[in-house]
């Protein structure tokens, strides 16, 4: 395997443009600077090629013609991986967005899902029958990068992680074979795509269980940053029923019409709760962040499930820098929560929230060998990160992170969740997957020897 990608010339790039029914650009075409963008924008690459798949025959052409061309290889679904792996410099970028049908079965309680929907296609289609299930709390993240790394919502302590939800999955691997996966059929493959993010191929199509769940008690209430504040989520989190998800958010007071002016821009922190229970018990839970501090401003009540899901999305549109850290822990042990008022002060803008999931409930009732997410005794995943409007000022932070993530690290386990780790974290690859790595590497070998899918955190074969 080469680790230089040859240049794509005119007869060779010919071939793959006529290879495929979706839109295929290359540099100078109209759209092409459009089509090389992703979420985040610290990731500024140039790829040979850009096929923007429509069907699940593009992608094997694409995979196909990679595979015998030796090209970098991105896939991208939404786009989000703050490592930037869905776009390569050289290569050729394989991009589902075009690919959002889903198909919901309310019987079975089931949808099917292509993949490059967003979490608002999916969202929407299974809200129309009351129904949902596990997802990423900003609307426009893709459900194949997530799904693929776990994946983590308001939903995870009452339905499991987004990949616990997965009924079965539509996979090409590098060789171009589609194949179906199941807990009956390849089920080696369907074990390693949970959890194990895009080592393994691309998948076309997700199959997903469904719960019902249609409106909610939701919404952000906003304390004062201190311990006390932060130790009270931390019981309210042990004592409370899965049906409530609650994260919590250490940052910089956003410009709200609901929080007072001069908390604009001050340290402060906020639990965003989703609570799924009966409507009867929306007073018992109002109670309790009524309980947890001061309240210095409250936006909560009752919505329908993918509204909650979109209150980050104005704060966080594509195009921001941003630069991540994530870690796992058993509790919230005091020290963290000392890490967390500390740097939490010194947060380096209204984007940079810290943000921290619970994720136990159903999450740790699945074994930790049972899919290859292994973390299935943290109660809590992380994701720290410097999130700026210019280059500069996000590398500027970085060494705020760093630090932060370093204070935390006593604290915390070993490893940490993939979707929160950056490009920069591929030697912590290994404590991601704990037990479960050697199966992987296993599954990688004999699927995708030549390791052509390794723009992710790469499980090498
Ligand atoms: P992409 O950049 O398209 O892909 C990311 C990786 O997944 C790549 O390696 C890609 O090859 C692979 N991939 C994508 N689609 C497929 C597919 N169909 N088949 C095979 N491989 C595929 N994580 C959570 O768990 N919960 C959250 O609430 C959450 N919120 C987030 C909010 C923001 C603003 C951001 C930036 C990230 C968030 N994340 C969250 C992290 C998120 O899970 C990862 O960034 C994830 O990789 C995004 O998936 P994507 O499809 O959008 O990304």
């Amino acid at each position: 395997m080469s680790t230089h990608a040859p240049a794509l010339d005119g007869a060779l790039a010919e071939q793959l443009r006529e290879a495929v029914h979706g839109d295929f650009m290359q540099p100078g075409d109209p759209g092409y600077d459009e089509s090389r963008k992703v979420y985040n924008a610290m990731h500024d690459k140039r790829p040979a090629a850009v096929v923007q798949a429509v069907d699940a025959g593009d992608v094997i052409a694409t995979v196909n013609f990679a595979r015998e061309q030796d090209l970098l290889t991105a896939v991208r679904g939404g786009s989000h991986s703050v490592s930037g792996y869905g776009t390569c410099d050289d290569g050729v970028v394989l991009d589902l967005a075009r690919m959002r049908g889903i198909r919901v079965d309310p019987d079975a309680r089931t949808a099917r899902a292509e993949g490059g929907c967003t979490w608002a296609d999916f969202n929407h289609a299974t809200h129309a029958f009351g129904l949902a299930t596990t997802g990423g709390v900003v609307s426009s993240t893709g459900i194949g990068g997530l799904t693929t790394g776990g994946g983590m919502g308001h939903l995870a302590r009452r339905c499991g992680l987004a990949c616990d939800n997965l009924v079965s999955a539509d996979l090409v691997t590098a060789d171009g074979s589609f194949l179906t996966c199941t807990e009956d059929k390849n089920a080696d493959l369907f074990w390693a795509l949970r959890g194990g993010g895009g080592n393994f191929g691309v998948v076309t199509s997700f199959e997903y269980r469904l719960h019902p769940v249609a409106d909610i008690l939701g919404g952000p209430t906003f304390y004062p940053l201190d311990g006390d504040a932060l130790r009270r989520y931390r019981d309210l989190i042990a004592e409370s029923d899965d049906r409530l998800g609650a994260l919590l958010v250490v940052g910089l007071g956003p410009p709200l019409p609901f929080l007072p002016e001069r908390w604009h821009g001050r340290p402060l922190c906020g639990v965003l709760i989703c609570w799924s229970g009966p409507e009867e018990q929306d007073d018992e839970i109002r109670a309790r962040l009524t309980g947890l501090g001061p309240i210095i401003g409250q936006h909560v009540g009752r919505m329908p499930y993918p509204v909650i899901n979109t209150l980050f999305d104005e704060l966080l549109p594509a195009g921001l820098f941003h630069y991540w850290k994530g870690t796992f822990s058993e509790g919230l042990p005091d020290g963290a929560i000392d890490a967390y008022v500390e740097y939490g002060a010194t947060t380096p803008s209204i984007q940079s929230a810290t943000v921290v999931f619970p994720i136990d409930g159903a999450c740790h009732r699945v074994a930790p060998e049972a899919t290859a997410f292994a973390y299935r005794d943290a109660d809590f995943a992380t994701a720290l990160s410097p999130t700026l409007t210019t280059r500069a000022e996000c590398e500027a932070n970085m060494d705020w992170v760093r630090r932060f993530a370093a204070a935390l690290r006593p604290h915390s386990m070993e490893g940490a969740y993939v979707n929160f780790m950056d490009h920069d974290d591929q030697d912590r690859v290994r404590t991601n997957y704990r037990q479960n790595y050697d199966r992987l590497t296993t599954i990688k070998r004999r699927y995708d020897p030549a390791n052509l899918f390794r723009l992710n955190h790469n499980i090498a074969p």
